[in-house]
């Protein structure tokens, strides 16, 4: 029986929870494809999925670390009300794209509103959350060559350019 190992398509159905037992996203009775190794989620979530088979379940809780990161404080920043596109009504919880140091697209989100400081918040929404994943496999396949040397699958469902 094939097992998930680097260059395979897996697909499965998953539900993601935090410690709390709140869903954060699941793959809603639908099915999600991704290519193993290829980073295409969180490492901690493919090291525990490395190795199995289709029909197996697979129960994970990811650390931070091996998750969306820890969070930074340093990502916190105060940004005046002019950075933001004129007639925007900001709210809490809003996201918004920056530019970062780097010249990278950093998605940030409004944390606190102070008048005309805004406090913008860089870490990703998961960054410091545990994740538990459950997991059924429902599917592996060999990648083709193609999807290797793309680092994402293709097929039914995934619409990107090329
Ligand atoms: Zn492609």
């Amino acid at each position: 029986m094939m097992k998930i190992a680097d260059n395979t398509v897996v697909t499965i159905d998953y539900e993601l929870k935090d410690e709390q037992g709140n869903v954060l996203d699941s793959s809603d009775g639908g099915s999600f494809a991704y290519l193993h190794g290829a980073r295409n989620i969180v490492h901690g979530l493919e090291q525990a999925l490395t190795g199995k088979s289709a029909g197996d379940q697979v129960s994970v809780a990811v650390l931070p670390e091996d998750g969306y990161g820890t969070r930074d404080d340093a990502k916190l920043q105060a940004v005046p009300r002019s950075m933001f596109p004129a007639g925007t009504d900001i709210q809490v919880g809003m996201q918004f794209h920056a530019e970062g140091p780097q010249g990278q697209v950093l998605m940030v989100t409004v944390a606190s509103i102070d008048g005309d400081q805004i406090t913008v918040d860089g870490n990703h929404p998961l960054a410091g959350v545990t994740l538990k994943f459950d997991v059924n496999v429902v599917e592996i396949r060999e990648a083709t060559k193609e999807e290797v040397d793309h680092g994402h699958v293709h097929g039914p469902g995934q619409t990107h350019h090329h």
